[in-house]
């Protein structure tokens, strides 16, 4: 089986004047199709750089990252904008939708960079299944965090990657709202999509399948999680949240 991410001894070193920052020190891992990894390490440890680099979004200063077999390291800034809109989608701790665009112009967004026609129709079904088929008219200060959070999956999928990328996805979340993007990631990664998931909190590493911990920019521990926690049953077990609070996390 070929890895949907593979990186080769990868380094990346930032210049900030005269000193070098070695931010990654050789990096060599290999996703596997339908892997749900969560990406941990304390601050400055290279996840971002980590990150940044897999979903092409920056070169690496030596090494490779390959994607579903493909080489991407030494692509132009054309071609891994290519790559980024056919191969991957993003999530990010601050949802990063178009503020004066409805929920289902946001979800559109990465069909029409892709020259895709029926961008309405894919964009209603990506909607439809992050559970937000009513709101779909909605603008994102309309809409709570959960559901902006919501938006950002549905526009990650839209396209349908191979790679989902989310970046502390819960960080800005309640505790009922993250369990409940969550499930939606665990639904996701059932249906058999590759995740990698920064975090820093434990409880959301132990929702995932494989934790994989930086520090000093190497990669230190990499371990199954050998019973991961269900969102769904999380949810089940925390009390019904008053009707109304639904709409408290979205002031912004
Ligand atoms: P993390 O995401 O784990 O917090 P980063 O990948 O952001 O870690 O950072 C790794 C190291 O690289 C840190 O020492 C950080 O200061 C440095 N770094 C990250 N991005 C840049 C940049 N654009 N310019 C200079 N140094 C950077």
């Amino acid at each position: 089986m070929t890895p949907i991410v593979e990186t080769r001894d990868l380094t990346k070193d930032y210049h900030m004047g005269k000193v070098v920052v070695h931010a990654l020190r050789g990096v060599s891992v290999k996703v596997m199709p339908g892997e749900f990894v969560a990406i941990m390490g304390p601050s400055g440890s290279g996840k971002s750089t980590f990150m940044n680099l897999v979903g092409c979004l920056d070169r690496p200063t030596s090494g490779e990252v390959i994607l579903d077999g493909r080489e991407v390291s030494r692509l132009n800034d054309n071609e891994l904008a290519r790559v980024r809109n056919q191969m991957i989608g993003f999530v990010f701790q601050t949802f990063n939708l178009l503020p004066r665009t409805t929920a289902l112009k946001n979800v559109e967004l990465p069909l029409l960079y892709a020259g895709v026609r029926e961008r309405t129709r894919l964009a209603e079904e990506a909607l439809r299944k992050v559970g937000l088929a009513a709101r779909m008219d909605h603008k994102p200060n309309e809409l709570s965090g959960g559901q902006q959070q919501r938006v950002a999956i549905a526009r990650a999928i839209v396209n349908d990657p191979v790679l989902v990328l989310a970046d502390e996805p819960t960080g800005n979340l309640d505790s009922r709202s993250s369990e409940e993007i969550l499930a939606l990631f665990q639904d996701l990664n059932r249906e058999g999509r590759t995740i990698l998931l920064v975090t820093h909190e434990e409880d959301v590493a132990r929702h995932c399948k494989r934790i994989i911990r930086f520090r000093d920019g190497k990669i230190v521990l990499d371990e199954p999680i050998s019973d991961p926690l269900d969102a769904r049953e999380v949810l089940a077990a925390m009390p019904e949240p008053e009707p109304e609070e639904e709409m408290v996390s979205g002031a912004n």
